[in-house]
C-alpha cells in the first residue's frame, strides 16, 4: 500500500497493523444475495440488484444537463438507467448487447421506472457465483475518501491482507472451546465476516468475534481479580467488636433490610481476610447504602484502623457528615468533616488528630487525597457517586497505609449487569435490591409547558399539605450562560406566582458561592422555604424526606440516569411523591423514550437498561475514562447472553488453572500477554 493512504488510516482510524486492518469490520452489509426482475420493481424496494441486457446507449442534452442513459431488459420488462455525472467513464464500459448486473435503488419518474447511477458490472453466470454476496459497508471518513479508502476502496485493500495473511493467523482458543461452541477458526471468522457468501457465513464470523473480544475481557478481568485476591495484601479485620455492636443494639434508627443485611455480611467476609477487599455496592436510590457504608466503618474502628469517606461534591459530603454525626458522637467516635472550603485553622487541627490517630472518620471531598492528609492507621475507604473520581484519583487513596486500605465503592448510578460485567469485572459487586419498607412509588408525569397553569395549581396544593418542592434547570456547561438566564427567569416568574409573604423560595446554582449555598440549603432543610429553585447541583445525595414535589424543567435535555436520581430526591419520607417533566412539544424519539420510561417505571437497573439501549455502552457516565470497553464488534446491549457465557467459561478456565500455564491453555495465555503488550495503560479500576 502507498504510504500516504498508511498515514491515513493511522491517523484516522488508529489502524497501524494488519491485524487492526482486519478488524476494521463493515459496519453493514449490502444484499446481493438476490435478483430481482424488473417486472417486481416497486416503490418499497431498497437497494437491489437486476440483471439484464444493455439495449441502447444514448446522450441526452447538452452541456451541464447532459446525461447518459441507456435501458437494461430482461425477460419481464425494462428499466432505465441514468447517469448525470462520470459520462464518460460510463460509456466506455456501457456496451449494448452486452449482459450487466446492475445495483441501486429504483425510482418512479414520470411514469417510468429507472435507477439513477448504479453500480455496474458486467455479467459473467460462473464468476457471479463465486463472489462474495452480502457486499460488506465500511466506515470512512471524508479525509479517506479523498486518499481513494472509501468502502469500495477498502474493501479491495482488506482482501489483499486477507490473501497475503492466509495461513499466518494465529489462533487464540483451544480447539477444546472451539468444538465446544461450534466457533469457526478465527482466520476463517476474518474472512467471512469480509466476505460473507451469505448470511448463515456471516453469523458464524460475528460470533466468534464477539465471543473473541468478550472471552478475553472477561478472562482479563477474572484474572485481575483474581490476583488482587491473593496477591495484594491487606488488612484483616478479626473481630465485631463493640462499636459495631452498640450501634446495632443501641443506635439503629431502625431495621435493616434483608438486602442490607445480605450486603454488610459480604463485606464481613472479605475485611476479615489478609487482603484488600475491592468491592463495589450497587443499590438504588434511596436504597439506603450510607448505613451499610457506616456500620461496615465500625468494623474498622473495631479493630483499631481508622476509617474514611470520600464524596464528589461539598454538599454531599457536608449531608454524609450531618447524617452520620449524631451517630458518631452517641458512640463516643470523633468523626470530622474535610473539604476545599475548611480554613486553614480548622485544617491543620484535623490534620493533627489524624496523624495521633484522635479523629476516627474522616468525611470530605477529593482534598482528603492531598498528600498532606496522613493517616495514623487508616484501613477502610469508602468512596461515594464512584463515577465521579477518576481511576487516578482513587488509587492515590491506597497509598496512604503501608498496606493498602479496603476500598468500598457506592454507586448511585445502577449499571446494566452486563456493564458492570464488563466494567468492574475485577471488582466483586454487592446489590441492594430492595428499598426500605414503607416507600410509595413516585408517581412521574410529562407535562408540556403550555400546562404549566395546571402544575402551579398543583405546587400551591402540596405547599399547602405542608410539603415542600424542588423545581431543577438544566445546566449544560456549553450554554452555561443561557442555563444561567432560564433559571433567574423561571425563578422570577415563579416568584411572581408564588409571592412572599405566603410563600418562601431558595435558589442554588453554581455561581454561588459555597457557603452560600449551604445557607440557601439550610433553609430548605430547615423548611423555611418551601420551593427550592436549582439547576442540577441538587442531583446527588441530597436528602429533605419533607420534600415530595420534583419538577424538571427541559427535562427533554436530561439523560436518564440523571433523570432518575433527580427523582431520586423526592419520595424519601413517608408521603405520596410526584415527579413532573415539562417539556416543549418539540421532542427527538430519544427523548419521548427517556420521557415515556421514566412514567412507566421507578426502577433504576430497568431504566440503565433503557440507557445503554440508547445511548451504546460507549456514553454511560464514567465508562469512557475507564478504556474497558474497547469492543469492536461485540455489544453488551444486545450480546448479554454470550456476554454471561463467556463471564463463565473465563471463570471456570481460570478456576482450573488460574496462570494459564496447561499446554491446552497456552494459546490462552499468548493471547492475553499480546493483549498486555497493546494495552499497557490497563491499570485497575480502584
Ligand atoms: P442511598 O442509597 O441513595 O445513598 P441513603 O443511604 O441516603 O440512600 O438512604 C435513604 C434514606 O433511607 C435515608 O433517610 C436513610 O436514613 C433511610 N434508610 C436507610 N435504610 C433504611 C431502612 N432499612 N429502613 C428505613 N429507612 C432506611
Ligand atoms: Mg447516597
Amino acid at each position: 500500500m502507498i504510504p500516504k493512504k498508511l498515514g491515513v488510516l493511522k491517523k484516522e482510524c488508529a489502524i497501524e497493523t494488519v491485524g487492526d486492518l482486519l478488524k476494521w469490520y463493515p459496519f453493514r452489509y449490502v444484499d446481493r444475495t438476490r435478483f430481482y426482475t424488473i417486472k417486481e420493481v416497486s416503490d418499497e424496494l431498497p437497494l437491489i440488484q437486476l440483471v439484464g441486457r444493455i439495449e441502447q446507449v444514448q446522450l441526452i442534452g447538452k452541456d451541464r444537463a447532459q446525461r447518459l442513459r441507456a435501458v437494461l431488459k430482461d425477460q419481464t420488462g425494462s428499466i432505465e438507467l441514468v447517469w448525470f455525472q462520470g459520462i464518460k467513464f460510463v460509456q466506455d464500459k456501457l456496451k449494448p448487447g452486452v449482459d450487466f448486473i446492475v445495483f441501486g435503488k429504483p425510482s418512479l419518474f414520470q411514469g417510468t421506472w429507472n435507477m439513477p447511477h448504479p453500480e455496474l458490472e458486467p455479467y459473467f453466470p460462473e464468476k457471479t457465483l463465486l463472489a462474495p454476496k452480502l457486499q460488506p459497508v465500511y466506515p470512512s471518513t471524508d479525509a479517506m475518501k479523498r486518499a481513494w479508502l472509501e468502502s469500495k476502496g477498502l474493501s479491495s485493500i482488506i482482501n489483499q491482507v486477507l490473501r497475503w495473511s492466509q495461513g499466518k493467523i494465529e489462533e487464540t482458543l483451544p480447539d477444546s472451546i472451539c468444538s465446544q461452541l461450534n466457533l469457526i477458526p478465527l482466520e476463517q471468522a476474518f474472512r467471512q465476516i469480509h466476505q460473507p457468501k451469505d448470511a448463515t457465513e456471516l453469523q458464524q464470523a460475528e460470533l466468534r468475534l464477539k465471543f473473541d473480544e468478550l472471552f478475553f475481557l472477561q478472562l482479563r478481568l477474572i484474572q485481575t481479580n483474581r490476583y488482587n485476591k491473593t496477591a495484594i495484601k491487606g488488612f484483616a479485620f478479626e473481630k465485631v467488636g463493640d462499636y459495631f455492636n452498640r450501634f446495632f443494639a443501641e443506635f439503629l434508627p431502625f431495621e435493616l433490610t434483608n438486602a442490607q443485611k445480605r450486603v454488610i455480611r459480604e463485606i464481613r467476609i472479605d475485611v476479615a481476610r489478609p487482603i484488600q477487599m475491592n468491592r463495589l455496592i450497587q443499590g438504588d436510590v434511596g436504597s439506603g447504602k450510607t448505613i451499610v457504608a457506616f456500620m461496615t466503618m465500625l468494623i474498622a474502628i473495631d479493630n483499631g484502623y481508622q476509617a474514611c469517606l470520600m464524596a464528589p461534591t461539598e454538599i454531599l459530603a457536608q449531608q454524609h457528615f450531618e447524617g452520620l454525626k449524631g451517630f458518631a458522637e452517641a458512640l463516643g467516635l470523633k468523626m470530622s468533616i474535610l473539604t476545599g472550603s475548611v480554613k486553614k485553622k480548622a485544617r491543620t487541627v484535623i490534620h493533627e488528630e489524624l496523624e495521633s490517630g484522635e479523629l476516627h472518620i474522616l468525611i470530605g471531598t477529593h482534598a482528603l487525597l492531598e498528600d498532606k492528609v496522613i493517616f495514623k492507621n487508616l484501613g477502610f475507604v469508602v468512596i461515594d457517586e464512584q463515577h465521579r473520581f477518576g481511576v487516578a484519583q482513587r488509587s492515590r487513596l491506597w497509598a496512604k497505609n503501608i498496606l493498602p486500605p479496603h476500598v468500598l465503592i457506592m454507586s448511585a448510578t445502577p449499571i446494566p449487569r452486563t456493564l458492570a460485567m464488563t466494567l468492574y469485572g475485577d471488582l466483586d459487586t454487592s446489590v441492594i435490591d430492595e428499598l426500605p419498607p414503607g416507600r410509595k412509588p413516585i408517581q412521574t408525569k410529562h407535562i408540556y409547558d403550555q400546562d404549566r397553569i395546571g402544575v402551579f395549581e398543583f405546587m400551591k396544593q402540596q405547599v399547602a399539605i405542608g410539603r415542600q418542592i424542588y423545581v431543577v434547570y438544566p445546566l449544560i456547561e456549553e450554554s452555561e450562560h443561557l442555563d444561567y438566564k432560564n433559571l433567574v427567569d423561571g425563578f422570577d416568574h415563579l416568584s411572581a406566582v408564588f409571592p412572599a409573604p405566603q410563600y418562601h423560595l431558595s435558589i442554588v446554582h453554581g455561581r454561588l458561592k459555597s457557603d452560600e449555598k449551604e445557607y440557601e440549603m439550610q433553609r430548605f432543610v430547615k423548611k423555611q422555604t418551601q420551593i427550592m429553585v436549582a439547576t442540577t447541583v441538587i442531583e446527588v445525595g441530597v436528602n429533605v424526606p419533607n420534600a415530595s414535589v420534583m419538577v424538571i424543567e427541559s427535562a427533554e435535555r436530561f439523560g436518564l440516569s440523571q433523570l432518575h436520581q433527580l427523582r431520586g430526591r423526592v419520595g424519601r419520607g413517608a408521603d405520596q411523591s410526584y415527579c413532573i417533566l415539562m417539556t416543549s412539544f418539540k421532542l427527538s424519539a430519544d427523548a419521548r423514550t427517556r420521557l415515556k420510561t421514566m412514567c412507566q417505571t421507578n426502577d433504576g437497573f430497568e431504566i440503565a437498561e433503557v440507557d445503554l439501549r440508547l445511548r451504546g455502552p460507549g456514553d454511560l457516565n464514567g465508562t469512557q475514562q475507564s478504556g474497558t470497553l474497547d469492543l469492536k464488534i461485540a455489544d453488551i446491549s444486545k450480546d448479554a447472553k454470550l456476554l454471561s457465557y463467556c463471564r463463565d467459561l473465563a471463570k471456570t478456565v481460570i478456576e482450573n488453572d488460574p496462570e494459564l500455564t496447561l499446554t491446552e491453555n497456552i494459546r490462552l495465555r499468548e493471547t492475553l500477554d499480546s493483549i498486555a503488550r497493546k494495552n499497557m495503560n490497563w491499570g485497575r479500576i480502584s
